[in-house]
């Protein structure tokens, strides 16, 4: 199996399944072009997604 893949909780290999681990935070970064598999070893390629949400309220005393 080698095909696209599409996660929201880590990078899932295209050539083996296994979910990278993310410890560090590193697979956050929107310049990471290219992951080698913690499991097969692999190169792949990856495209990196961050989303951002705001929340804002009142300050006290206003
Ligand atoms: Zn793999």
């Amino acid at each position: 199996m080698s095909q696209d893949t599409y996660s929201t909780d880590a990078p899932e290999c295209p050539y083996c399944g296994y979910k990278q681990s993310h410890d560090g935070g590193y697979l956050y970064d929107e310049d990471l072009t290219e992951i080698d598999c913690g499991s097969c070893d692999r190169t792949f390629n990856v495209e990196v997604y961050v989303s951002t949400s705001w929340t804002c309220r009142p300050r006290h005393g206003a």
